[in-house]
């Protein structure tokens, strides 16, 4: 068997605001830890279903340099760094992987279960919508996964994102980590959220059903912040604006429309 996780860090326990994700603070120190040991828990459960599994592993947030590489097992290899191909925080996934797995993962960008919901570049777009629907990095990195048929079968993060993913499939197993109130979360311990996680793989990764590959067409939204920003992208070739600040782009499949993305 081989599994891919992809980790971001927003939505790990107690994952409070900025501070906790990047710099040289104490707080992202602690924060990379938590989200070490959160991917940790899964790796576990998914080795102890399937003992001769080979896990691949793409740190995506940041840098791609949050995991402490020291403490995870043999059969793991682990993506650190931006290889700025289109797959981003899929790096080198393809139809070769039985299940896809999303940990420490946040609400979209405008949606207020988290302090720190966004999509992609929070600093560059308003809101996202794939095919009419509001875009999470999880939906786009799901769409991806469809594409080459590898069924996602576990999220973890905020309790937002964890709704949005059940009313979208409800087969996937989700642990949420804390609720997000204004500028506040109401955060569970790690040590319930490292047991949860790895219950949830356990009862996941037993329960793998094959899907078939989906190849359809996508219509992305972008809202960008700055007018300028969304005239700079309209010159994208086939985009539209529809208005100052939102472009329209349309493609035959997930995997042209994240190379075009590239350039958005
Ligand atoms: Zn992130």
């Amino acid at each position: 068997m081989k599994f891919f996780i992809s980790a971001d860090i927003e939505g790990t326990t107690g994952c409070l605001n900025w501070d906790y994700t990047m710099g040289k603070s104490r707080e992202y120190e602690i924060q990379k830890e938590i989200m070490t040991q959160e991917v940790l828990s899964c790796v576990k459960a998914l080795t102890k279903v399937h003992p001769d599994c080979e896990i691949l592993i793409k740190d995506a947030h940041h840098y791609g340099n949050n995991l402490d590489i020291r403490i995870f097992p043999k059969n793991c290899k682990i993506i650190r760094g931006w290889s700025h191909k289109p797959h981003s925080m899929v790096q080198e996934l393809n139809e070769t992987f039985d299940a896809i797995l999303f940990i420490g993962y946040h609400n979209a960008a405008t949606m207020s279960s988290t302090p720190l919901s966004h999509s992609f570049n929070g600093s560059k777009f308003q809101r996202m919508r794939l095919n009419e629907e509001i875009c999470s990095e999880f939906l786009f990195n799901y769409s991806i996964a469809l594409h080459y048929g590898v069924p996602t079968i576990l999220l973890t993060g905020d309790m937002g994102i964890c709704e949005e993913v059940r009313k979208k499939d409800s087969s996937i197993h989700t642990v949420y980590t804390y609720e997000g109130v204004g500028e506040s979360i109401i955060t569970k311990t790690p040590e319930s959220v490292y047991d949860e996680i790895y219950q949830a793989t356990i009862q996941a990764a037993k329960n793998i059903k094959k899907i078939s590959p989906t190849k359809k067409p996508y219509t992305l939204q972008i809202q960008y912040k700055k007018h300028t920003d969304c005239l700079k992208a309209s010159n994208y070739p086939g985009s539209r604006m529809l208005d100052s600040v939102t472009l329209s782009l349309s493609a035959n499949n997930i995997l042209e429309l994240e190379k075009a993305f590239l350039f958005l």
